[in-house]
């Protein structure tokens, strides 16, 4: 799960890592109220999406005055923004984090996340903050610098100490830095991070280490004991078929490709999104409808499918266990009588009940194209998508 940034900060306030004041605001007057009571001489209007890449799409915007603020906030607020993490279809803003400004000397990046690697918290650290780390990794890797966490003792001062001399924080400055990086590690893992990102650390004109932007991740497995982190979710931010899917725990991940997949056991739904992508055909999701879903969900599960606009057809591949085909059958038929199917359907039914199934499929006078295998029913969902 994903928080906003001010939300982030707050976290990680409360772990004694430096973050500048801010307010969040949802509209204008709220804005230039926010920055009335910071009372600083330059305040950063910063538009909240769960996205980074907001400075360079114009989501962050230094004001002199209050008129600057209101200004930048009338033009940011409602505003799609369109970042290299958005995807083209961008996200609207309906937040803003109205921030005092900072006299930043020199951006630096930090970030903690799980290397599968080591199977070991790993925090990085670099002395090219600001930009995308992605491309310090590509073109200077030696210019990142790592440290594996022991589980048993966590991070230790002398590894703190370690990364901060590594990216060059000056001497006078690397007692805060190491405070700042025990205080992440400690919010990552007492807060079920997956990913806690620091881009840019910056040192100040006024001799302060501080946190300019915060990306926080949490592990959704872990959420049950992170209520109060379950509060910060944001559902604007979140794909709206992906929240319908989770009420009926249907564990579904929208894509980019138009070929929408309803397959049961995740096994089964990765080796269908590998087959179809191996026809060069470009899956709409991931779909697991589970190994005993009832003719409810499957029904459910169709229609989020269907409500996908960039779906051109649908893929079905079940292996029947425990889950019986005629039941998906049934689910199938229900929901395409529901929502309509102008879309073609390619259907590949294996296990209990198969012919039952089929013989469902058959006299629900749908125009389903039958498939023997599962590459033979990917190469069929490919061929009808392009025509
Ligand atoms: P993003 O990563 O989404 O572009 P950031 O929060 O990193 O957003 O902001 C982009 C840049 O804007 C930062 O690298 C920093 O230079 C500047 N900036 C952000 N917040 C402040 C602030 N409070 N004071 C001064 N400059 C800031
Ligand atoms: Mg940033």
């Amino acid at each position: 799960m994903n928080i906003h940034e001010y939300q982030g900060k707050e976290v990680l306030r409360n772990y004694g890592v430096a973050v500048p004041n801010g307010k969040v605001a949802y509209s204008v007057d709220e804005a230039v109220e926010a920055a009335q009571s910071l009372s600083t001489d330059v305040t950063v209007v910063k538009a909240q999406i769960h996205a980074g890449g907001r400075g360079k799409a114009g989501g962050v915007k230094v004001a002199k005055n209050l008129d600057e603020v209101r200004t930048y906030a009338d033009e940011i607020l409602g505003k799609t923004l369109v970042t290299h993490q958005t995807g083209p279809e961008g996200k609207e803003v309906k937040r803003l984090l109205i921030e005092e400004g900072c006299d930043i000397k020199s951006e630096y990046y930090v970030g903690v996340v799980v290397d599968r690697d080591t199977s070991r918290i790993t925090m990085m650290a670099s002395e090219e903050g600001g930009t995308e780390i992605e491309e310090v990794a590509e073109k200077t890797p030696e210019k990142i610098f790592k440290e594996v966490i022991d589980p048993v003792v966590g991070l230790m001062p002398y590894q703190a100490r370690r990364l901060a001399f590594n990216i060059n924080i000056p001497k006078e400055l690397v007692r805060d830095a190491v405070k700042f990086m025990m205080g992440l590690y400690k919010a990552f893992e007492e807060k079920d991070c997956s990913i806690a990102e620091i881009n840019p650390l910056v040192t100040t004109g006024d001799g302060k280490v501080m946190a300019l932007d915060a990306k926080l991740n949490f592990d959704s497995n872990a959420l049950y004991r992170q209520k109060d982190i379950i509060e910060l979710r944001d559902l604007d931010e979140e794909d709206e078929k992906e929240i319908e899917a989770s009420k009926h725990d249907l564990s579904y991940i929208a894509l980019d490709g138009n070929i929408g997949c309803m397959v049961n056991g995740a096994g089964l739904a990765m080796a269908t999104m590998d087959i179809i992508k191996h026809y060069s055909g470009d899956p709409a999701n991931f779909l697991d409808v589970g190994g005993g879903a009832t003719k409810e969900k499957v029904t459910e599960a169709f229609k989020i499918i269907l409500s996908d606009k960039s779906v051109k057809g649908i893929y079905v591949n079940i292996f029947g266990g425990i889950m019986k085909c005629d039941i998906i059958a049934e689910g199938v038929v229900a929901a395409t009588k529901e929502m309509g199917l102008e879309l073609p359907l390619v259907v590949r039914l294996e296990g209990t009940n198969v012919e039952l199934g089929k013989q469902i499929l058959e006299d629900s006078g749908l125009n389903i194209t039958a498939a023997d295998s599962m590459a033979d029913g990917a190469q069929k969902i490919v061929s009808l998508v392009k025509q």
